[in-house]
């Protein structure tokens, strides 16, 4: 089972963990318009909030096989533990 860790410290809120995550608002906005991090919320997974990376919906997480989000980290900020 997949969990993703942030350091709020070093995240630099750039959004690209949202951008490949299946279940980020940037897929959720294209698909249904939504205009908020919480008008997603039932299926979101990660999102950032004021300028820094939240797991809002860790179960999705938890069943996630694509992980691309640690990858496209810049800053290291995001790992996943397994
Ligand atoms: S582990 Fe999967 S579901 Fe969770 S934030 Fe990363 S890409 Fe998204
Ligand atoms: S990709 Fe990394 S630095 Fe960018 S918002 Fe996500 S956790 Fe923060």
């Amino acid at each position: 089972m997949a969990r993703v860790k942030i350091d709020k410290k070093i995240c630099q809120g750039c959004g690209n963990c949202v951008a490949v995550c299946p279940y980020g608002i940037e897929r959720r906005l294209y698909e249904s318009g939504f205009t908020s991090c919480q008008d997603g919320n039932t299926d979101q997974a990660i999102c950032v909030i004021n300028g820094v990376a939240c797991v809002i919906k860790p179960e999705l997480c938890s069943k996630c096989k694509y992980w691309d989000c640690e990858k496209v980290c810049p800053s290291g900020a995001l790992k996943i533990e397994v």
